[in-house]
């Protein structure tokens, strides 16, 4: 049986992982959950797995949660507590769904320690790709997507090395601007870009879906975990969100991976992975479909696929300062503060500025992000 501690329980990924954990029962086992600052909720979910500790970040609800826990439940705070949850002995496999780049740092101290990673968190390998692969291979550990787009081409590949494909193909919904003029995109309210046509998620990941900053990530992701240059990564819009992603070999054979979007799939399968188990989740029905649609991207709309492109060349520091200028346009926009189609101008007016560190250490990288958050604040 796996014992499994999940980072970001109270989350959009976490609640379908705390579900998927019900479901496969005997399986698995939830030993340990952290969450930011909903006690409520990761109370009630600890107390149903009897986790032998839980932990918020924010420190101010520990008081909280102490109040509605079991006995024999260890209660914890900060990134303290975050990094004994992952120390543990209790622990195999550690799932970190924590949102932005707070999950960089339980993720190494995961490998460290020996745990296996199932990593929804893309941030953790955009900021600091080379470093944490570098990690896994020298603690010889396994970090095993829970993207969808990742778990598919690893379901495709059978692999985490893409070696024997010519291109890994990352499917995009397209947003919801997919078919939106410049104008309209300008005009955009934060209730419109936060809306998702296909996939329920967070508010920061479904702006990051309009911009398509989300697939950017990805492709900085894909290029990290796969070993796979720049130039063997392409995009597709696949509007339905039926295939996840697909992988095209060298002799033209194209392997897609489909089900109905849902984040339990891919869940599911960092977990039991390298066994399928049985689940009770919705088939897709081909016929009832109908038809599947596919179109190149548009990198005028959006250049975030550039950017991508950019960073992965450059390399070093710049995927980090990408993301973390991302980061605090996404803030900003939420405010009010700028209008949605400046949240790419803001990325790029601050990848142009920086220098990239090549073989950046950790703490260059940390030093990149906190400059690239104050720049892109004020630009
Ligand atoms: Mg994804």
């Amino acid at each position: 049986m796996k014992r499994i501690a999940i980072l970001g329980s109270t989350g959009s990924v976490g609640v379908n992982a705390c579900r998927v954990a019900e479901a496969l029962g005997g399986q698995v086992r939830v030993t340990a959950l952290a969450a930011h600052s909903n006690a409520d909720m990761l109370a009630s979910q600890a107390a149903k797995f009897g986790c032998s500790r839980a932990a918020v970040f924010n420190p101010k609800f520990k008081d909280r949660l102490s109040a509605q826990l079991p006995e024999g439940c260890k209660v914890l705070s900060g990134m303290e507590g975050l990094l004994e949850i992952v120390r543990s002995d209790d622990v195999d496999m550690v799932l970190c769904a924590i949102v932005g780049t707070g999950g960089l740092l339980p993720v190494m101290e995961a490998i460290r320690a020996g745990k296996e990673i199932a990593l929804a968190s893309k941030e953790v390998l955009v900021m600091a790709g080379a470093a944490v692969m570098t990690l896994v291979a020298e603690y010889k550990t396994k970090l095993i997507p829970v993207d969808s787009e990742h778990s598919a081409i690893f379901q495709c590949l059978d692999t985490l090395d893409s070696c024997s494909a010519e291109r890994l193909i990352l499917t995009s919904s397209g947003g919801p601007f997919r078919k939106a003029s410049l104008e309209e995109m300008r005009r955009a309210t934060f209730q419109q870009a936060v809306n998702h046509p296909v996939w329920s998620m967070g508010q920061k990941i479904s702006i990051d879906s309009a911009t398509l900053m989300n697939k950017a990530l990805e492709m900085v992701e894909a290029h990290f975990l796969f070993h796979c240059p720049e130039e063997k990564i392409a995009v597709l819009i696949h509007p339905q969100s039926v295939i996840h992603s697909m992988v095209e070999f060298s002799d033209g054979v194209l392997m897609a991976q489909m089900s109905v979007p849902d984040m339990r799939f891919p869940i599911q399968y960092a977990f039991t992975w390298p066994e399928r188990c049985p689940g009770n989740l919705r088939r897709l029905d081909l016929a009832a479909l109908g038809h599947l649609d596919f179109e190149e991207p548009d990198t005028v709309r959006f250049r975030s696929l550039l950017l991508a492109r950019t960073a992965i060349r450059q390399g070093g520091t710049m995927p980090c300062v990408m993301n973390a200028a991302n980061e605090a346009a996404f803030e900003r926009f939420k405010k009010g503060e700028i209008a949605f189609t400046r949240i790419l101008d803001v990325i790029e007016k601050t990848m142009e500025r920086h220098e990239s560190v090549k073989n950046a250490s950790f703490d260059d990288i940390f030093e990149a992000d906190r400059w690239a958050r104050n720049l892109a604040a004020t630009i």
